[in-house]
């Protein structure tokens, strides 16, 4: 056929996932038996109680039909209510809006604001949605490179001012995928004023909010005073409960950005699925007790790796947040051969920290969503095909 996709298409980077996806096809189309630690797609049930309620909206008819625009009253209520007891925040129920997970928010958050030409602000290792969506949108990300040194914490005060002033947006996210760094709450402060100082809009993807260990709970960027100014903070169902498939998420912030988002979504879509949402306000009110046993089995996967991983030669911090380690590859390895090798070798899928952007070379991201004796497995098989770090 000679119809020629849309240019957009074509700046896209090459999605480094599908050429994973087809490398474990092939080991798997020759009878191996993988263990897949490449996607963060929990893997624990979603709570019963939520379920439940899934099952309940799924009788009334009500459920059926396209749901308005302005969202389920209950489901914003719930989320005004959570943000307030999970991060002392407060927003009013015209500053959300429910999204179809909060991928889906941010590329059309992305599109909303920004118009070919365009450019934002994008540490980089980041999740991939940060910089793929606003290359639909036609607009350019400009890097600003995190390091380990620096804790991946992007250095604002040596980003150009000609750049900064320019830029629409800066994008943050911490707890970070792929790197589990956090953010301590005066870069938070630091990043609101940054904002203001240069009229950019701070979008802040807090999908692992509640993903944190050792009581190092993550702070939302909409606590540091006066950040409603300029923020929009994404979040999302799927990591916390166990909901990646469901698709809900929302976002919540500056009510001039949370409208614009909603006049985007009003012509793309209605919402997740009203059963969906309906079951999302049990999530949202669930008991402390279900967070807690939730941290604590992956707590434990972190544990698992970490301890496994240092006895083959890693030396590795335990991260505080996030369900991932973010590690680097032996010496004679970059992070795509050294992903080939695992799989070839033992039998073991990682994701390449290049699907993250260019300064993820050097290092692969392993998603603890597996069982604890799935996790133990891996280790047993780097361990019998003589992987081993040196540095
Ligand atoms: C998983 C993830 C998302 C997407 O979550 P959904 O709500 O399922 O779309 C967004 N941001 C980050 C950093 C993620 O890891």
């Amino acid at each position: 056929m000679k119809i020629e996709e849309a240019k957009r298409l074509s700046k896209l980077p090459t999605y480094v996932f599908a050429v994973l996806d087809k490398l474990k096809a092939e080991e798997r189309a020759k009878g191996k038996e993988l263990i897949d630690l490449t996607i963060g797609s929990p893997s624990h049930l979603p709570p019963k109680e939520v379920i439940d309620a899934h099952i309940q909206a799924l009788s009334d008819p009500a459920s059926h039909k396209y749901s308005s625009f302005e969202g389920d009253p209950a489901f914003t209520e719930a989320v005004c209510q959570w943000c307030k007891r999970q991060y002392g925040i407060h927003v009013h129920k015209d500053e959300v809006v429910t999204l179809v997970g909060s991928k889906e928010g941010l590329a059309h958050f992305y599109l909303a604001y920004l118009d070919p030409g365009d450019t934002l602000l994008v540490p980089l290792p980041m999740y991939p949605s940060h910089f793929r969506g606003p290359v639909l949108a036609g607009a350019e990300p400009v890097i600003l490179p995190t390091v380990e040194k620096n804790g991946f914490l992007p250095e604002l005060d040596i980003v150009d001012k000609s750049i900064a002033d320019k830029a629409k947006i800066i994008s943050l996210s911490y707890p970070t995928n792929p790197t589990a760094a956090t953010a301590p709450p005066e870069f938070f402060e630091k990043a609101v004023h940054f904002a203001k100082k240069h009229n950019l809009i701070l979008v802040h993807d807090f999908a692992y909010a509640e993903l944190y260990f050792e009581g190092k709970k993550p702070v939302s960027c909409l606590s540091v005073p006066g950040a409603k100014d300029v923020c929009i903070e994404f979040h999302s169902l799927s990591k916390t409960f166990g909901m990646a498939g469901w698709r809900l998420g929302f976002a919540v912030g500056n009510k001039q950005l949370v409208n614009a988002l909603k006049t985007i979504k009003t012509n793309l879509d209605y919402g997740p699925f009203a059963a969906t949402v309906k079951a999302g306000v049990t999530a949202l009110k669930m008991k402390n007790g279900y967070f807690e046993n939730m941290r604590k089995a992956y707590q434990k996967k972190r544990d698992i790796a970490v301890d496994g991983l240092t006895s083959l030669g890693w030396k590795l911090k335990k991260p505080l947040a996030t369900f991932y380690l973010w590690v680097p590859v032996p010496s004679g390895f970059n992070a795509m051969t050294f992903v080939e090798h695992l799989i070839h070798k033992a039998d073991v899928a990682v994701s390449p920290g290049i699907g993250f952007g260019d300064l993820g070379e050097g290092y692969v991201r392993i998603a603890l969503v597996d069982s604890d004796e799935r996790i133990r497995d891996a280790i047993a098989r780097m361990k019998k095909a003589g992987i081993r770090y040196n540095g």
